[in-house]
């Protein structure tokens, strides 16, 4: 669904990703890994539009996305993306946070979007609190109502960026737990970011591991955890033990 070719990304004079390429497959889900300040949230904002890049290509469905507004607003309704700060807006209520992108940007009936919010909350097992403020919200809580909201928008690509990172350990299970449904059960094609280990072990089916914006390596999830090719992965796996 989604490629990268080449792809080359400067912060002023600084190189913050040097000549990346991957392919991402349908229903597939690929990890990032990588010490911090490796470039993981750099690539991911670049694969929605948030950065732009120097070069390289990127195509969605094999068609290459050319770089501009127009071009990224369409796609950015098909690459879902969810923070570790949980970006709700806090004068709206959940309902209305889910519904916003959908009616407003999509122009889908608010009616139908309504229902299948309510279906998703429910889901999520937070559908009593439909008409809650995020400030009543605890962050577990909060980062489930981002991913519904997210979904509402009908993405074909999910790009998660250490959403549970700033999460008490209670909450988190509940989080990684609606990521894995998505895969298992929707078979959703997805990108994740997460400092989780066993989790990522459970459902990479691919990871890429960034050094210094670099690729170091791209193997299989399960090869990867068992058999990591260079010793900064083989490094980088024992510190998170
Ligand atoms: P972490 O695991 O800590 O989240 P990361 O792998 O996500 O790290 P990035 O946030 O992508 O790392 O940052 C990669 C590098 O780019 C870092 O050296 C960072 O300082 C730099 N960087 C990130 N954003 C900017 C920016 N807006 N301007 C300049 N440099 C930036
Ligand atoms: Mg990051």
């Amino acid at each position: 669904v989604l490629r990268v070719e080449h792809l080359n990304k400067f912060y002023g004079d600084w190189q913050a990703l040097h000549d990346i390429s991957f392919t991402l497959h349908q229903g597939e889900v690929l990890t990032l890994l990588g010490p911090s300040g490796s470039g993981k949230s750099t690539l991911i904002r670049c694969l929605n539009g948030l950065e732009d890049f120097k070069s390289g290509s990127l195509y969605f469905k094999g068609q290459k996305i050319e770089n501009d507004a127009k071009n990224w607003q369409a796609l950015r309704q098909k690459i879902g993306m969810v923070f570790q700060s949980y970006d709700l807006f806090p004068n709206f209520t959940v309902l209305e946070n889910i519904l916003l992108a959908p009616v407003k940007v999509q122009k889908r009936p608010e009616e139908e979007v309504k229902k299948e919010a309510l279906q998703l909350l429910k889901r999520v097992g937070l559908e009593k609190y439909v008409d809650t403020y995020p400030r009543e919200l605890s962050g577990g809580q909060k980062q489930r109502i981002a991913i519904v909201r997210a979904l509402a928008m009908h993405p074909e690509v999910m790009l998660f960026d250490e959403v549970t990172a700033s999460l008490d350990p209670e909450m988190v299970r509940g989080v990684l737990q609606i990521m894995t449904d998505l895969s298992r059960v929707d078979h959703m094609t997805m990108i994740i970011v997460t400092h989780e280990m066993n989790f990522a072990r459970q459902i990479a089916d691919q990871v890429l591991f960034l050094e210094e914006g670099k690729i170091l390596e791209n193997t299989p999830g399960k090869e990867f955890f068992e058999h990591p090719q260079t010793d900064r992965a083989r490094d980088f796996l024992t510190s998170m033990d």
